[in-house]
């Protein structure tokens, strides 16, 4: 049943014209794979010291305090509250109103001290959530053979920024590089730029990527970071903004826009209003509507005038994503001026997004209000806003797709990747290769499921979308023709 369940979707990868090029043919004549763990170096990562306060020099002062306001009587039972949560509190208290769920989103996911993705690893069967990458080795490889057949066609440049934005566990760069180490030209040019707001996610994207840490040609402060995977260097940035600019760059951004955070607009009898987050007299957070338009009804006209009005009209809810806007009008204009590409692959849809926002925790749909911090946040992307904020701000580029993951990772040949490794694995691991091969390319429920004790496995081969953008000199990218 398995085998024919796999057999049916390598059947339905299709071979494209590009499956021509000389390194693709290559890639899928090598089979390479190995895993192992190194440690961390203490000293790649700085801590931030604090000051210890001054205490003030001691005196007697009395006090008369008959005047003083007396706050009613309160509990003084420990606050049940997490630090997020009286951080969340105090913003709408001290704003003196409630906040919008985009500004709710990003302090749950990403903010410094207590966001969810901030102090640990959320991901796989022990965390919250599965994605590709960590579904099966053979997602990075097949990334990796489309970044090599970009590389080829923008003319294997010797330097190239090779950028990827959230890489959770570094598990997606560690399997491409793993997959493209033969392929020497290539390797030798990249310059790895990960960018990743999580300290602890770095520190597990420098054991991952087996990183060392070397002293620079002029003594201690200049360290570099070089993965032993294949050589290549290595370093991190917060932001998009902060990577050096002036090299040709392919950009990487794999469920990194369903965590741009979204505002949500719903439609009531005086019009479009924003849906915000209020606390109640009970301390609890709850949804309310703004009473008049808000800063963000800005990007909702703008999405609106992207789309048709049928499109439209019978919508009662609508999110918008200004940072995602704002992040592909960057990477649009990096690639417009410095050549190379950026591929985006996330769950979404090709129009408006309607009311899409979930918390997962546990790998199970929670409360978006529930216990913030403690379980993620992901909205739908909306790859038509994509693709208009792309063309909008850059006359170099051109957008490819969205095409499903199914089609995408066919066309790149991942049938005769997960062949050939099921020809030199023990049955433990061709169990694994074939479920992941389905995960990756299937779709529903997985057919050949036969555990009674665990729910099926879910396809991702419909459900996520790739899109392309690329400086117009390197004309189509694979396998978008
Ligand atoms: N690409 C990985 C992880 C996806 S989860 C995978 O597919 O497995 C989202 C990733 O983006 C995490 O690494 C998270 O820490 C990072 N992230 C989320 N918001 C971010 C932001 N605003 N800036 C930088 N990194 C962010």
């Amino acid at each position: 049943m398995l085998r024919r369940a796999l057999l049916q979707a390598s059947s339905r990868c299709r071979f494209s014209s590009s499956s021509s090029s000389s390194l693709l043919l290559a890639y899928r004549r090598q089979c390479s794979s190995s895993s192992s763990s190194s440690q961390v170096p203490e000293d790649h990562f700085v801590e931030q010291s604090v000051d210890t306060p001054q205490t003030p020099p001691s005196a007697t002062i009395s006090i008369d305090r008959s005047a003083l306001y007396h706050p009613p009587d309160h509990s003084h039972e420990p606050t049940a509250d997490s630090e997020l949560v009286k951080h969340l509190k105090n913003i709408i208290k001290f704003r003196g109103g409630p906040i919008t769920v985009a500004e709710y989103m990003e302090e749950v996911l990403t903010n410094p001290k207590a966001g969810f993705y901030i102090n640990r690893d959320v991901f796989g069967a022990g965390g919250d959530f599965i994605t590709s990458p960590e579904v099966s080795q053979m997602f990075g490889e097949m990334i990796g053979v489309w970044t090599m057949c970009l590389w080829e066609q923008m003319g294997r440049p010797k330097r190239v920024n090779l950028v990827e934005l959230g890489p959770g566990r570094g598990t997606l760069l560690a399997d491409l590089l793993r997959g493209a180490s033969k392929f020497k030209n290539f390797t030798e040019s990249l310059q790895i730029h990960m960018v990743e707001c999580s300290p602890a996610l770095q520190k597990l994207q420098y054991q991952n990527l087996k990183c060392l840490t070397e002293d620079g040609t002029d003594g201690n402060t200049d360290k570099r970071c070089i993965s032993t995977i294949a050589g290549t260097p290595v370093s991190w940035h917060m932001t998009l903004e902060q990577v050096p600019t002036g090299l040709p760059t392919i950009i990487i951004a794999h469920e990194f826009y369903d965590a741009l955070p979204v505002h949500q607009f719903q439609k009531a009898s005086r019009g479009w209003c924003e849906k915000m987050i209020d606390v109640t007299e009970n301390s609890s957070f709850r949804f309310v509507l703004s009473p008049q338009p808000t800063p963000a009804t800005l990007y909702l006209m703008k999405r609106c005038t992207w789309a048709e009005n049928k499109e439209i009209a019978g919508l009662d809810h609508i999110e918008v994503c200004p940072k995602a806007i704002d992040l592909t009008q960057e990477i649009s204009n990096r690639i417009g001026t410095d050549g190379g590409g950026a591929l985006i692959i996330d769950y979404g849809l090709n129009g408006i997004v309607s009311d899409s926002l979930q918390a997962i925790r546990k790998h199970n749909f929670v409360d978006i209000l529930d216990d913030p911090g403690s379980a993620d946040l992901s909205a739908y992307v909306d790859f038509a806003a994509i693709r208009h904020s792309a063309e909008e701000v850059s006359a170099d580029v051109s957008v490819h797709g969205p095409m499903t993951q199914s089609q995408f990772l066919g066309s790149l040949g991942i049938n005769f990747r997960v062949e050939a490794l099921l020809e030199n694995c023990t049955e433990e691991q061709a169990e694994s290769l074939r479920t992941g091969y389905w995960r990756l390319v299937g779709d529903g429920e997985a057919p050949f499921w036969e555990d009674p004790d665990a729910p099926a496995p879910i396809g991702m081969g419909t459900r996520y979308l790739a899109m392309a953008i690329v400086n117009k000199k390197q004309g189509i990218p694979v396998p978008f023709e």
